[in-house]
C-alpha cells in the first residue's frame, strides 16, 4: 500500500480513530452487520464495499468474512475469474490475507454454487469485474434470506462508474466507502489513477499500475496529461 506520511495524515488517521468509536455513528454500525441470533428468521440483505485501489476493500470483506467463520456460518466466497494477480483460487488482500475462494466466469454461475438452504453467507470479491447479471444475483440471494457482501471498485481508471457497481449500490440495504490516502498530497483518495497509457477498463494490476489519489490531484495530472497531448 501506499502512505504518504505527513502531520496531516497523522491528524487525520487520529480523527478516524475517534470517529470511528462513536457507537451512534453510521460507520460504527457498519462494522458489525452480522446475522440475528435466530437464524431460522433471517432475512437476506446485501451490503456493498466500495472505494478505489489501496482503500482497504477486500481487507474488510476479509475481516466480515472472518467473523461470520468464527460464528460458525456456513459461508460461499466467489470472485471473478478474471482477476488471477494472486492465486487462481483464493481471495487475497494487498496485505497478504487469503480465504479460498470459488472462482467464476459468469455471475449466473455464483447460485449453482450456493445452496440456498444452507448457506447464511455470501461474500464476493473485485464484485465490479462481473457481468450486470450480478446485481439480480445478490438480490435472489438476499430474498432467499442470504447475507451477501460484495466489495469492489466503485469507479474505473478514468474516475467513471464501474460496470454494475451504481445499480448495486442503489440496491444494497449498507454501502461502505472506503478510501486510500492521495500519494501526492496526503488528504482522503478516491480515484484510481493509471500510470500507464492503455485504455481498456479493465486492467489487472497492482502497485505498477496504478496510484490512488485525490480529487483535486487526479483532475491536475488528467489535464496536464491532455495539454501534454494537445502539444
Ligand atoms: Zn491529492
Amino acid at each position: 500500500m501506499f502512505f504518504v506520511v505527513t502531520d496531516k495524515n497523522v491528524n487525520f488517521a487520529l480523527h478516524f480513530c475517534c470517529w470511528e468509536m462513536r457507537e451512534d455513528d453510521w460507520n460504527f454500525n457498519d462494522m458489525f452487520l452480522e446475522n440475528k441470533a435466530n437464524r431460522s428468521k433471517q432475512k437476506g440483505w446485501i451490503e456493498v464495499i466500495c472505494g478505489s485501489m489501496f482503500s482497504g476493500k477486500t481487507e474488510e470483506l476479509l475481516r466480515r468474512v472472518k467473523r461470520a467463520r468464527f460464528a460458525r456460518q456456513k459461508i460461499e466466497l466467489f470472485k471473478p475469474a478474471i482477476d488471477t494477480r494472486y492465486a487462481e483460487e483464493a481471495v487475497v488482500s494487498h496485505d497478504e490475507q487469503a480465504m479460498c475462494s470459488t472462482a467464476v466466469n459468469h455471475s449466473s454461475e455464483i447460485l449453482l454454487y450456493v445452496n440456498m438452504e444452507t448457506v447464511e453467507v455470501v461474500a464476493i470479491d473485485e464484485v465490479q469485474f462481473f457481468d450486470e447479471g450480478i446485481v439480480e444475483v445478490c438480490a435472489r440471494l438476499a430474498e432467499a434470506g442470504i447475507r451477501v457482501i460484495a466489495a469492489g471498485l466503485d469507479m474505473d481508471y478514468q474516475g467513471k462508474p464501474f460496470r454494475a457497481m451504481p445499480q448495486l449500490m442503489s440496491v444494497a440495504e449498507y454501502v461502505s466507502k472506503m478510501h486510500a490516502i492521495c500519494v501526492h498530497c496526503g488528504d482522503l483518495a478516491n480515484f484510481s489513477h493509471r500510470l500507464n497509457a492503455q485504455q481498456q477498463q479493465v486492467l489487472i494490476g497492482e502497485q505498477e499500475s496504478y496510484e490512488p489519489l485525490c480529487r483535486h490531484c487526479f483532475n491536475l495530472i488528467i489535464k496536464n496529461k491532455q495539454e501534454n497531448e494537445n502539444f
